[in-house]
């Protein structure tokens, strides 16, 4: 009897075997890395096979049975399949849940694979050809889409670029044609290559290119070039090198950094051959994309964390754009960081892999300088543009108008007068970080998270930035009553509500998550400034990644305090990454830039290094510091995180796993501390961090603590998680 061992997607570190009977159709194609249907606890779960030969102590006609075998080929290829297991193993999850977030949500379904189908149109049958000739006579375009169709059948697609949607529409009513699913052909795209000129490489350029294109094995390069350096540049010439071996590259890049104009340049160079992979996409595009790349049918697909996964042809150079992003950590489920992928599977792969960055992570600047990378950089501007200067205004006693000093706002109105943009970062969405009682000086605050209610005009609400927990905006103080109420600091809201009354004569845009919910919304944000429809740009986060703002004259941060002092160790990397990239957008065509952050601690001296020295002296000294402390990247941690309603449970629960963790002796636990958030949707929150020098150790360790703790008796009546190399706290 044939046995078969099937990882399921539940929370459990097992794999199952099941038996495969022998009447089952298509059992000779049974393959590792297909989908089948097995029963569990009285229900039916989609699941994949991960040995084809199980061996067995039970009993084995005790097994269940399969049901069905879903695919027609492996979903997963065994080099996927093998990057599963080592992701499990590295991020201590469990077989199954990591094997199928590592698929397309389709096929995370009971949903069928097969071969990638294109809709074709043909002649209805039955259908009197003379007839139907007369009776288009008066329709000249469905005539001609209708006498096409008499040789040969037309793609769907096909047919509804040269005849329009309509056409075939009509003809589709007037039931003259029908749909046929078929196979797609096969894409051929040795000859689309190059289609735009590439520039001439200025001297490091060049010094990247040949240095990378010399490398056709496994090498990871750091390529650290100043924004605007002309790294995409350096990617578009290798990219075509290793197109012209018929190869495929793949391109990760952050979450919001894919826009229509990335897209745009890739496509512009490489035409056709070019597929993207985001939140955007509908789940069945997605699918395609998927199927694209493993049939080879595209050459480049550029992606956000998820395509890491994206089975692959002819895998020839991966590349991570902005490497240093925050959203190629996943932070939930399987927490992976895409970076850690990447280099796993150009090693597997034997392929080369660039990290790209104008502010690498400590991590990777670890690794150039300890000789595991290569390391490459670009340190000036492409072209005639030049780097903005940055500046320190020191607020301490300053009168502030809606939290900008006087100097600012003239600077402003100066470049405003000249047809230039400004560009204002603030770190709070909404109206006003709190709501204060006047009287007693009461916060209101989400109950369930202990923190306070940001106040959201535009919405007309108080919400909770934690849980999105949302309410009215009360009139009196919830705790004395009194109706002197008043906001304290400011948002994104506040701020353009201030500049546009302050410069009537021009135009505001806010760029926070709730002004560009969807991507579109974003783009289109984003041209209307590029087509210069706003001068004032006030915005978060967003505004730092990656986008060209050619017409930015002047930055300023608004609170760059509140950047500095978090728990977070890693915090200072973050505010340079931020400053630094916030400046990058400004002056970037042939106008020189400036920046401006306020703060009251002038002479901080991770500031001054930053400002005075730039990103990448300030890195090194990061790091020197990071060294002095035994921090990561010269140790490796693991957070250990337990949430529940009682405090008892969870703290009786961590103390539990220090004293199993404390035993040994190479490894450092600290805690039972509060999380940064402390309280979430009226759930306490605690964690352990344990530290070792020894990622190996860490690893192993880690692994003898969760069988123990998998078996604790609080381990289904709390919630819990581990986190190795953590990047939040
Ligand atoms: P980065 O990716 O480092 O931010 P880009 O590749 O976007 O930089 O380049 C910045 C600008 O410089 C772009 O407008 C690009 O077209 C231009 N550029 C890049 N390389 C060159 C070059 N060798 N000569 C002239 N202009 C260049
Ligand atoms: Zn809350």
């Amino acid at each position: 009897m044939k046995v078969v061992q099937v990882a399921i997607p539940i929370p459990l570190r097992k794999q199952f075997n099941y038996q495969v009977p022998e009447e089952l159709p298509n059992i000779l194609s049974l393959k590792v890395g297909m989908r089948v249907l097995v029963p569990f606890s009285n229900k039916k779960l989609v699941g994949i096979v991960c040995d084809l030969d199980a061996s067995t102590d039970v009993d084995e006609t005790k097994l269940k049975s399969i049901e069905a075998i879903l695919d027609e080929f492996p979903v997963l290829s065994s080099h996927l399949l093998v990057l599963g297991v080592w992701l499990a193993d590295y991020y201590l999850h469990p077989l199954g849940e990591t094997l199928f977030s590592m698929l397309p949500a389709k096929l995370r379904k009971h949903e069928k694979l097969t071969e990638l189908n294109q809709t074709y149109l043909k002649i209805a049958e039955n259908v009197e050809r003379k007839d139907a000739l007369l009776s288009l006579r008066r329709a000249k375009k469905q005539l001609a889409l209708f006498r096409a169709l008499f040789d040969h059948s037309l793609s769907l697609s096909e047919a509804k670029s040269e005849y329009s949607t309509q056409t075939v529409k009509a003809l589709e009513e007037k039931k003259l044609i029908e749909y046929e699913e078929r196979i797609a052909p096969k894409n051929e795209w040795q000859h689309a290559l190059s289609i735009e000129r590439a520039f001439d490489a200025n001297v490091e350029q060049a010094i990247a290119i040949s240095t990378i294109n010399k490398c056709s094995t496994y090498a990871t390069f750091l390529l650290e070039g100043v924004t605007g350096s002309g790294k995409t540049e350096v990617y578009l010439q290798v990219i075509e090198a290793v197109l012209k071996k018929r190869q495929q590259v793949l391109i990760l890049v952050p979450e919001i950094g894919l826009t229509p104009q990335t897209a745009d340049r890739f496509q512009r160079r490489f035409g056709e051959i070019v597929a993207m992979m985001h939140s955007g996409l509908s789940d069945s595009q997605r699918l395609c994309v998927w199927h694209q790349a493993r049939r080879g049918d595209v050459g480049i697909v550029i992606g956000t964390r998820s395509s890491v996964f994206l089975p692959f042809e002819n895998l020839g150079m991966i590349i991570v754009d902005e490497e240093h992003d925050d959203s190629f950590k996943q932070q939930d489920g399987l927490r992976y960081h895409a970076r850690d992928l990447a280099v796993f599977r150009a090693v597997k792969l034997n392929i080369p892999l660039i990290l790209g960055s104008a502010t690498p992570s400590l991590e990777s600047l670890h690794n150039a300088n300890t000789q595991k990378y290569h390391h490459l950089t670009l340190s000036n501007r492409a072209g005639n543009a030049s780097l903005p200067s940055q500046h320190l205004l020191n607020i301490t006693g300053q009168q502030l108008q809606c939290g900008i000093a006087q100097g600012i706002l003239d600077k402003m109105a100066i470049q405003l007068a000249e047809g230039n943009q400004v560009l204002i970062f603030v770190n709070r969405r909404g109206f006003a970080p709190s709501l204060i009682c006047h009287q007693c000086g009461h916060v209101e605050t989400c109950v369930g998270c202990e923190s306070p209610f940001t106040m959201h005009k535009i919405a007309g609400n108080l919400q909770c930035h934690r849980c999105g927990n949302q309410r009215y905006i009360p009139h009196k103080c919830s705790q004395c009553g009194n109706t002197d109420l008043s906001t304290e600091g400011q948002g994104t809201e506040q701020v353009e509500g201030f500049l546009s009354a302050y410069f009537s004569n021009y135009s505001c845009v806010r760029i926070d998550s709730d002004s560009t919910r969807s991507k579109a919304r974003l783009n289109e944000i984003l041209e209307s400034i590029n087509n210069n429809k706003h001068q004032i740009l006030i915005g978060t986060q967003i505004l730092s990644k990656g986008h060209h703002f050619p017409n930015v004259t002047l930055g300023l941060v608004l609170n760059l305090d509140a950047l500095l002092f978090s728990e977070d160790f890693r915090a200072a990397e973050k505010m340079g990454q931020l400053i630094t990239q916030l400046s990058g957008r400004a002056g970037r065509a042939n106008k020189q830039g400036e920046v401006w952050l306020q703060t009251h601690q002038p002479q901080h001296p991770l500031v001054q290094d930053l400002v005075n020295n730039g990103f990448m002296s300030f890195s090194r000294s990061l790091l020197e510091e990071r060294r002095a402390a035994n921090l990561p990247p010269f140790s490796f941690q693991a957070l250990l995180r337990a949430e529940s309603q009682h405090l008892d449970r969870v703290l009786e629960f961590l103390n539990y796993a220090k004293s199993m963790l404390a035993q040994f002796i190479n490894a450092k636990v600290i805690g039972p501390l509060p999380c940064v958030m402390e309280k979430k949707q009226g759930r306490l929150r605690y964690q352990l961090v344990i530290q070792s020098d020894h990622r190996g150790y860490l690893l192993s360790i880690m692994q003898q603590a969760l069988i123990e703790l998998d078996n604790h008796k609080l381990s289904s009546r709390i919630r819990w998680l581990v986190d190795m190399q953590p990047q939040d706290f």
